[in-house]
């Protein structure tokens, strides 16, 4: 067994990147309240950094020395994930990179993923999320690439497709008119607030745009794909020196996650993972058995938690802190190691979609909204079908013609997940494993993440937790 000193796992690592504007500025107090309390109380040993700036943590990640880091955290909104991403994604160990596993403590104002493991107030959400870090369990999180017009730029040189990768959403019209007009200042100050105020006001003044949507069912890709998968095809100049690279070392295969990770802090009677198609065993087990691999580490016991100098707040948990993580998941766990964020279904952007296996819609949108995760702000039960790792794209379009009442009314029932039974001609809600959004209005806005990106098309292809995350 593991209880002599010399064989104990060293405490895990954890880098904290905080933003000190997300949200209405709190994150560095609910750091100070909640956070660092909590992770010290679990014996979990940290470096904090403030971002200074908008890609400060995208150049962060670019460059640190990741087996140094158990995790990386965000302790901001979104948005703040979406740069972690694709800073990893950035660096020429991309493969192995994307592998680190991520956590978020929400702390923005649009805090989705982390609403997808708990669905409650601002502070009890955090807490939640602060107290399935400290438990270590990871998950598999979808990861969609995506590639984007060039940046309208005077530079020629910028005119290329932009490849960049996402874990929540691609929206066009309405929710990203809210989400980008409902960033300024005057907003900013009512937190998660914004979206609804920001609604509102645009439901009151309803746009439509024309554009032209293609999608391809999930059913195509099973079909067509033969087991042979078409040749992978890189968009952007940077990443096509990355991939060229890996294609001609003969890399042996990605390391799995955790032998990427945590190789160094697992006693020596350990084997690497593979996963049984049950739960894990309660983690309070001590048989380091291969399960034990989604259980929290052995320096995190439960124990800790369960002390009596930890000061939980007991209505902010409706589980057990002895009940097996991983029992909450209605389906067995996926095997590892994860897929790569890949976009093989598709014909580079300025090329037409192939007619067949596509379906291609032509009209006046008031909406396109496409969601991999449940949630799309923590009160938006958008995709309430939609699982981690379901390696599906879900794809929510409204066309113009609905009335102000039913788009509200469709807005309400999202706040509880239950637009899809809001009956109107006008709503629809597809999955699919890529797209492909053409818009023909001249003006509006795009957003991947909540995160503006150049206005004109925009193709997307899901591909099967490629990232590894702290959720349960
Ligand atoms: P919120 O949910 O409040 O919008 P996000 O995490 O989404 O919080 O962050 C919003 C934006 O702030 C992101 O685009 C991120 O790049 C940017 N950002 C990060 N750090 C800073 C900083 N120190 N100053 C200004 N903007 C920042
Ligand atoms: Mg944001």
């Amino acid at each position: 067994t593991a209880d002599t000193g010399d064989l104990l796992p060293r405490p895990r690592r954890l880098l904290l990147l905080v933003n000190p504007f997300s949200g209405k500025g709190q994150a560095m107090q609910w750091c100070q309240a909640y956070i660092l309390p909590m992770i010290k109380e679990a014996n979990i040993s940290y470096n904090l950094i403030q971002t200074e700036r908008r890609n400060h943590a995208r150049e962060l990640v670019r460059e640190i020395s990741l087996p140094e880091w158990d995790g990386i955290i965000i302790v901001s909104g979104d948005g703040l994930m979406h740069e972690v991403i694709n800073g990893l994604m950035e660096r020429p160990d991309w493969e192995k990179a994307i592998k680190t596993p991520l956590g978020i403590l929400p702390c923005g104002s649009g805090n989705a993923l982390a609403a997808v493991k708990k669905r409650d107030g601002a502070t009890t959400l955090l807490l939640n999320c602060c107290f399935l870090l400290c438990r270590g369990g990871i998950l598999p999180l979808d990861v969609v690439s995506i590639t984007t017009s060039p940046s309208p730029s005077k530079n020629s040189r910028a005119a290329a497709p932009r490849r960049l990768f996402s874990f929540l959403s691609v929206a066009w019209g309405f929710v990203s008119d809210v989400d980008i007009e409902s960033e300024r200042c005057v907003y900013r100050g009512l937190g998660s607030a914004r979206f609804t105020l920001g609604t509102l006001v645009r439901i009151a003044s309803l746009r439509s745009y024309k554009g032209r949507l293609s999608y391809m069912p999930p059913s195509v890709v099973a079909t067509s794909s033969n087991g042979t998968p078409p040749p992978r095809r890189p968009l952007t100049r940077s990443i096509t020196e990355v991939l060229d690279q890996n294609q001609n070392t003969s890399r042996p295969r990605p390391h799995s996650l955790l032998q990427h990770s945590s190789s160094h802090s697992l006693p020596p009677k350990m084997t690497p993972p593979s996963f049984s198609p049950t739960p894990p065993s309660s983690p309070s087990s001590s048989s380091p058995d291969s399960s034990s691999y989604l259980a929290p580490r052995p320096n995190t016991p439960n124990s800790t938690l369960n002390s009596p100098s930890f000061q939980m707040p007991s209505s902010s948990f409706n589980f057990d802190l002895n009940e097996p993580a991983g029992l909450k998941r209605n389906r067995p766990f996926v095997s590892l190691p994860f897929d790569v964020p890949r976009d093989d279904l598709l014909p580079p952007l300025d090329q037409p979609l192939p007619t067949r296996d596509w379906v291609t819609i032509e009209g006046d949108f008031v909406l396109v909204l496409a969601l991999y995760q449940s949630h799309l702000g923590a009160d938006l039960h958008a995709a309430p079908q939609a699982r981690f790792d379901d390696g599906l794209i879900h794809l929510t379009f409204v066309r113009a013609g609905i009335s102000r009442t039913t788009l509200l009314r469709l807005f309400f029932a999202m706040e509880k997940g239950t637009h899809h039974s809001v009956n109107s001609p006008y709503v629809s809600h597809v999955s699919c494993k890529a797209f492909r959004l053409q818009p023909l209005s001249p003006r509006g806005t795009l957003t991947v993440d909540g995160e503006l990106v150049p206005y004109g098309p925009l193709q997307a292809q899901v591909g099967g937790g490629a990232l590894a995350i702290y959720s349960y």
